[in-house]
């Protein structure tokens, strides 16, 4: 495994500070120019949600769910790609995109993932701040088995994680709502608009737009939705949880699974518990995308 995408990975703690203070600079001027007040309290818990994972389940946990996974593929893998050239950069690039383009669309249609990342969705403003909530789980849940083919196929690991680091550091600027649409642009690159579509949850806006860098898989796989000016979009959990605390927040839909699990009276509805969409429930009452979609347009045929 090269050295130096090690190395270069560390340097990536030099980006912390610059992320922290533009956030911070974002919401005093937010809080000076906008009507609605800036939610300090929810800018806080994305710093310590971050501080915490970064600095403590980091430490406690180094390896993942995924790690033998990870560890088999590496040491059984198809080819070595060596990554002295150009064009085997372009496919770390795509491979990577393509793989974190499934990782967060099984985000958000498989509950066993979306209990973690449901905190990333979990605040109700828009802003930098929100760029940094992931929550404390994404290790225990096995996020990382989606990178798991790339590295069977001969890419290093650590050159895979650093791409994924480099792809997420890109998706800080998606977290604004001040950004407007920005032309060509948006055909090709992941864009403010094209995320702020992600984080609404508006019925009409949900499921839609899970590229990182790009946004040429969802225009392929058909997930992509653009923003409307007639749609205004509204942020946060179909359900919103109002918690500022950080540990409240990172477990919350892990302990609203163990209630559904608990309550379940089949091996059916404990498994789509777990793997079915969030909001899923046995009688058909529950708020998955289907079924707020399916409201909303028999609400709009009732009228
Ligand atoms: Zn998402
Ligand atoms: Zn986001």
């Amino acid at each position: 495994m090269p050295p130096e995408f090690k190395d270069f990975a560390r340097l990536l703690i030099y980006a912390v500070p610059v992320v922290i203070t533009l956030a911070a600079l974002e919401g005093v001027v937010l809080a000076l120019t906008r009507k609605e007040a800036y939610d300090w309290r929810a800018a806080l818990a994305s710093l310590a949600d971050f501080l915490l994972r970064e600095f403590l389940v980091r430490r406690l946990l180094p390896l993942g769910l995924a790690a033998p996974f990870i560890a088999w593929a590496w040491q059984n893998r198809l080819a070595t790609v060596q990554l002295d050239t150009v064009s085997a950069f372009v496919l770390l690039f795509l491979g990577q995109e393509f793989c974190y383009y499934w990782f967060h669309r099984a985000s958000h249609r498989v509950r066993w993932f979306w209990a973690t990342h449901a905190v990333h969705h979990s605040p109700e403003q828009l802003n930098l701040s929100a760029s940094y909530r992931f929550g404390l789980t994404g290790r225990l849940s096995g996020s990382a088995l989606f990178y798991v083919p790339l590295i069977w196929l001969g890419f290093p690991p650590a050159a895979v994680f650093l791409t994924l680091s480099l792809n997420l550091l890109y998706q800080y600027w998606l977290h604004t709502t001040w950004i407007p649409k920005l032309g060509w642009f948006e055909y090709i690159f992941n864009t403010p608009s094209h995320h702020r579509v992600h984080h609404a949850s508006n019925p009409e806006y949900l499921d839609a737009n899970y590229g990182g860098v790009l946004i040429v898989f969802d225009r392929l796989f058909g997930t992509f939705i653009a923003e409307r000016a007639d749609l205004p979009c509204r942020y946060g959990l179909v359900k919103p949880l109002r918690s500022y605390n950080p540990i409240k927040i990172a477990f919350h839909d892990w302990l609203q699974m163990a209630r559904d699990l608990r309550g379940a009276t089949s091996w059916r509805a404990r498994f789509m518990h777990i793997f079915g969409p969030p909001g899923w429930s046995a009688d058909g009452s529950g708020a998955t995308t289907e079924d707020l979609r399916r409201r909303l347009a028999n609400a709009a045929a009732g009228d």
